[in-house]
């Protein structure tokens, strides 16, 4: 579906009814949500290929939307954006959504907290859905085009790449944000929205995982633990505590939990030393704990205590506790000494880290920050300064957490620009 170089000439001369800088999953709605009502459309995507980042979402399953059937529920989760996005949402819902993706044979299953997934388990079958839908559309798409400058001349956009200039009508800005710019998306929208007049609202890392000080953490680096309560602390004092999954990595921790808390840390850390500690097992008090523990090694007491530990939390983060508790995996469970036993239920009931910092933009989920919404009209997603200028995904300064929603965001404004700058 890639255009050939030769066909590029007249493509040049070409008058588009729209151009979209961008193929991530906004553009790519976008462009054929414009195409489906007859416009003309060039696509122009600085990567040979379509939706990089699009196809490493979700750990490569890709979580699509959340299954937010009530709409003020959903808006809420886009905080002080919620109101924007009302009329947006109007015309392009989670239900939109998935009756869209429904009717080109893709089936979505649900998961923790709402998140939607492909049955298929693979973000391939949403890249493809989308690739589909361009070639049914008559989309043009050229890959290898890096757009160096989007500018307005009387009523036409003029867009510049390394070796060609496009004209058009309208133009879709949606070259994404500043995380993992591996994958193409290095914030240039943002210097072609400036030009073009916006406002930038400073843009850095979201939804990020965090370092910790303890170098324990890469020996269970992969380990993951659901439904874990964190208490976050500054120089010692308790800031707030949230639930959830949690996952080790080589350096600190990730998982949704970490990724919907990264923000609030990242602040916590401008004012001081940011603990966090994990409760790793339901019981109630660190009394109870000691309880359960001094059963548990009753019951099984000729056994080493390591492989009794892990009958409560996973075999490699039990060897750490242990460690931590100072007590020798080996040792047989009738002979933990109480002291033991005490410092154990302590690490288990509030296992002690220290973030040091949180990880960069590539390891990002998405970048804070970018277009302000007041300059935008959301029935239209068309800038309220520019007009025939669209901007969408995550170019726009939309706070929101992990678990579907920023993919919905690129659905839902991409559809709408698409429809609008069509008419
Ligand atoms: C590891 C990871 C996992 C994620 N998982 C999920 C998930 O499961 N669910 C979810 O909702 N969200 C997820 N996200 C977030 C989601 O991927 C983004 O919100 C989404 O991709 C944004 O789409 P976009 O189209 O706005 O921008 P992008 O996907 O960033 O696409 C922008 C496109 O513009 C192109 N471009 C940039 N500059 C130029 C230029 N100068 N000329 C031409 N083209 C240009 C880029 O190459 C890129 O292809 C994840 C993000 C990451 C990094």
């Amino acid at each position: 579906m890639y255009t050939q170089s030769h066909m590029k000439d007249a493509y040049t001369k070409k008058l588009w009814d729209i151009i979209v800088v961008g193929g991530g999953p906004a553009g790519m709605m976008a462009a054929a949500t414009a195409a489906a009502k007859g416009a003309s459309v060039l696509l122009l995507e600085k990567n040979q290929t379509l939706g990089k980042k699009l196809r490493i979402t979700g750990g490569g399953r890709c979580n699509v939307t959340n299954n937010k059937t009530n709409s003020r529920e959903m808006l809420a989760k886009y905080k002080g954006s919620g109101k924007f996005l009302h009329s947006t949402f109007s015309q392009h819902s989670v239900a939109d959504t998935v009756t869209w993706f429904n009717e080109r044979g893709v089936e979505l299953k649900e998961e923790n907290e709402g998140r939607l997934f492909p049955v298929t388990d693979s973000a391939e079958t949403v890249y493809e859905t989308l690739l589909t839908e361009l070639k049914q559309t008559g989309v043009t798409v050229l890959g290898g085009a890096v757009v160096t400058a989007v500018k307005k001349i009387d009523s036409h956009f003029l867009t510049t790449t390394r070796t060609e200039q496009f004209r058009a009508k309208k133009c879709i800005l949606a070259t994404g944000g500043t995380s993992r710019p591996e994958t193409g998306s290095t914030g240039d929208g943002f210097t072609f929205a400036k030009t073009l007049d916006h406002t930038i609202h400073a843009h850095n890392v979201a939804l990020v995982p965090v370092e910790t000080q303890e170098r324990w953490v890469k020996r269970v680096s992969g380990v993951s633990l659901s439904d874990v309560k964190l208490t976050v602390t500054v120089d010692g004092k308790k800031q707030f505590t949230q639930s959830g999954k949690v996952l080790f990595t080589h350096t600190g921790l990730s998982g949704p939990t970490i990724l919907n808390i990264s923000k609030q840390i990242s602040e916590l850390l401008e004012t001081g030393t940011v603990g966090l500690h994990i409760k790793l097992i339901s019981e109630p008090d660190e009394g109870s704990i000691r309880e359960k523990l001094t059963e548990l090694f009753h019951a099984e007491s000729n056994k080493k205590v390591c492989n009794v530990l892990n009958q409560l939390v996973p075999t490699t983060l039990a060897k750490v506790v242990l460690r931590l508790a100072n007590i020798d995996g080996g040792t047989p469970c009738h002979s933990v000494r109480v002291e033991e036993k005490k410092r154990l239920s302590s690490l288990l009931f509030a296992l002690p880290l220290t973030i040091t910092s949180l990880l960069g933009a590539d390891k990002a989920v998405i970048s804070s920050g970018g277009v302000p919404l007041t300059e935008i009209n959301p029935k239209t997603m068309e800038s309220k300064k520019v007009p025939g200028l669209f901007l969408i995904g995550d170019m726009l300064d939309i706070d929101r957490p992990s678990g579907g929603y920023s993919l919905q965001l690129c659905w839902t404004t991409g559809f709408v620009a698409g429809s609008h700058a069509a008419v």
